[in-house]
């Protein structure tokens, strides 16, 4: 590929240099094509052209919180429902209450109230307006701003942890959000980030077919190192981290295989998350044995996830920063 190709008027999403470099194409679920592009500057990984406000609208109407009342059918709701238990319990560890939480994408507000069931902790989230923010706005005792995180939402040192569960990469304006994030935790208080880990071997493996790629939903990627690297310039230590995933990292690695196979790219989740209308051109049991494949090969990417992690490879990562 032409190098001055490349370089055509685009910038980094989270430093705004103009210099990149272009990694892969990728596709989303409706056949827009996007390319996969690294910051010079600061080695930010970036989806270009920016997806357009009607590709995110479909994108995030249909497949995530949208028409159905639940993301997942029960029984995978349920498991989900355990994996926000834990991040709470987990939060609990870092935080002892009292104290203040604010969980920036809050989704439904299970994960805020489930730090309720755990002490005294006020509890705040903020979401865009939809089906999602309607479930988080009837948990009672939850703070709720609809809409995105801005200056002046909160007073300086007013939390004592906040968090963004696979949030980051969502966001339009990454840096601007770190800042405030800077400005609102105490000090001794936590931001508690989790995201895909684009230096994951997943990553690189499967490059535009990696399934937290997540097009056009996932604008950006910051590698572990980077993070901590942005962090550190605003004043956060990293406390923890920690790479090994069962949650998210079998089900990427398989998932993924799938997509080198399959024209579209996600089916199986999809599928999993009751998108009829997307699966319908696969047969049952084409989908029966994707399943089958899912759950019969699972143990063994819990493994492989296991083995990744012990080098920082994992598919995803969750790092607690410490403000000093
Ligand atoms: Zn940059």
């Amino acid at each position: 590929m032409s190098t001055t190709a490349d370089n055509l008027a685009c910038s980094c999403i989270y430093c705004n240099a103009p210099q990149n470099r272009l990694l892969y194409p990728t596709r989303d679920m409706y056949g827009n094509n996007f390319t996969v592009r690294q910051c010079r500057q600061c080695e930010t990984v970036f989806l270009w052209p920016p997806p357009t406000p009607q590709q995110l609208e479909q994108a995030y109407s249909e497949t995530y919180y949208g028409q159905q009342e639940h993301k997942f059918n029960s029984l995978v709701e349920r498991v989900v429902d355990y994996f926000r238990s834990r991040r709470a319990k987990i939060i609990g560890r870092w935080v002892s209450p009292p104290g203040r939480v604010l969980d920036i994408g809050c989704g439904n507000g299970r994960f805020l109230h489930y730090m309720q069931g755990l002490g005294n902790y006020e509890t705040y989230g903020i979401e865009l307006p939809g089906k999602a923010a309607e479930r988080a706005a009837q948990i009672k005792g939850l703070i709720l701003k609809q809409g995105k995180l801005e200056n002046g939402d909160f007073p300086e040192n007013f939390f004592d942890a906040v968090t963004l569960f696979h949030v980051f990469e969502h966001l339009d304006q990454p840096r601007q959000t770190l800042q405030i994030i800077n400005k609102i935790v105490k000090p001794g208080g936590i931001a508690y980030i989790s995201l895909p880990n684009i230096d994951s071997l997943q990553s690189r493996w499967f490059k535009g077919k990696w399934l937290h790629l997540d097009p056009p939903r996932h604008l950006f990627f910051l590698g572990p190192k980077n993070l901590q690297h942005q962090m550190k310039q605003l004043g956060f230590e990293l406390a923890a981290e920690r790479y090994f995933n069962p949650e998210y990292n079998p089900f990427g690695m398989q998932q993924s295989l799938l997509n080198l196979f399959l024209n579209k790219r996600d089916v199986l989740f999809e599928h999993l998350k009751g998108h009829h209308n997307y699966t319908k051109e696969y047969s049952p049991l084409n989908l029966f044995l994707q399943n089958l494949f899912f759950k019969s090969t699972f143990p063994l990417f819990v493994l492989s996830d296991a083995l990744e992690s012990l080098f920082k490879k994992g598919a995803t990562v969750e790092m607690v920063f410490r403000k000093k």
